[in-house]
């Protein structure tokens, strides 16, 4: 399969009033056509900045380029113009949102918003347009079509609207989606009937998609491959089957913990103890240093380098450096 996307070495830094935040660090990932791609990471880990810039949704300024490449289909999209990435938007890659009463128009009905795209994108005519709106709603599971896609957003129910949200992210067939908590902000059934959805449209539509979250639960039947960021950086990145079975850095095994079990029907959640790097004043060494049960000396003045553990596996941690001295890597490793 070829490459759709190839991010390399993306550094994101914000002018704030006291300083510079380092949002992303140095962030190298690619994606496959047709393939899922999940960003794990807790909140200000980058995963969020690094998928708006994709789409050049960060502002900038306060926000800037300060290192790298996002080559779609070859083209740099760091250096397009933004009339350049208005014909990309909604077309070639388009979004989707935790929260779709914030992206959808509240004073437009589902069926105008599905249509501008496609008027806009693909030259189609209103009627053309209406027709295809009333497809993409049949397509998403919205009930009774061609009445609902002359309502509006609030008359909607939560479930609905991200499914509506997802019939105008594909109205022109783009050839990546990018889901930045899809499914956060709604129940634990409808959660799972999006997800299902979204698997079931990507095997009809072939879109690649890069699915933004900080549940773990969320990527194991979403996605193929995952990469875990932390502190601005990817960490660790497999596909599905390494990351839960064979993980190996400190804070993949972290998250695997604080996924909720069910034990006798009792849920038990563990957070992994301390908070997240402040990036305005980021650590020299490895971003996990102060949470890391396996820290040593030298993680915290040496960021590791990626250790290679398969074809699809590699971890950034000292535990799996030879160079490192005296690493006695733990026995077990999941608790
Ligand atoms: Fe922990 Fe050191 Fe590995 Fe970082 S490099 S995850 S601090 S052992
Ligand atoms: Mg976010």
């Amino acid at each position: 399969m070829s490459k759709l996307l190839e991010v390399k070495d993306l550094a994101i830094y914000f002018d704030t009033y006291q300083a510079e935040v380092q949002a992303v660090r140095g962030v190298s990932f690619e994606l496959d056509e047709k393939e899922t791609l999940a960003i794990v990471g807790e909140s200000g880990s980058g995963k969020s900045v690094t998928a708006q810039s994709l789409m050049r949704l960060t502002p900038m300024p306060p926000g800037k380029f300060a290192g790298g490449s996002i080559l779609f289909n070859g083209e740099d999209l760091t250096k397009k113009s933004e009339s350049q990435m208005e014909s990309i938007r909604g077309k070639d890659i388009s979004m989707i949102f935790q929260d779709p009463m914030t992206s959808l128009n509240p004073t437009m009905t589902i069926g105008k918003q599905i249509a501008e795209g496609l008027i806009k994108h693909q030259n189609m005519s209103k009627k053309e347009a209406h027709n295809r709106g009333v497809e993409l709603l049949k397509l998403v599971g919205i009930p009774n079509p061609e009445k609902r896609i002359n309502q509006y957003p609030h008359e909607y129910s939560g479930g609905m609207r991200q499914r509506a949200m997802i019939a105008i992210a594909l109205a022109c067939n783009p050839k990546v989606l990018i889901a930045d908590e899809p499914t956060t902000a709604l129940d634990v059934t409808i959660q799972a009937q999006i997800l299902d959805l979204m698997r079931d449209l990507q095997q009809k539509t072939g879109t690649a998609i890069i699915l933004i979250t900080h549940d773990l639960g969320v990527v194991a039947n979403a996605a193929s491959r995952v990469a875990v960021m932390y502190g601005g950086k990817i960490v660790e990145t497999g596909n599905v089957d390494e990351i839960f079975y064979n993980p190996k850095h400190p804070y993949t095994w972290g998250l695997l913990s604080s996924m909720p079990k069910i034990n006798n029907g009792e849920e038990e959640l563990q957070a992994i103890p301390g908070s997240p790097p402040d990036l305005a004043d980021p650590p020299k060494g490895c971003p996990f240093v102060a949470r890391c049960p396996y820290a040593m000396k030298l993680c915290e003045n040496h960021m590791p380098e990626y250790t290679n553990l398969s074809d699809t596996q590699k971890t950034a941690c000292w535990l799996l450096d030879e160079r490192a001295p005296e690493v006695e890597p733990p026995e077990s490793a999941i608790v």
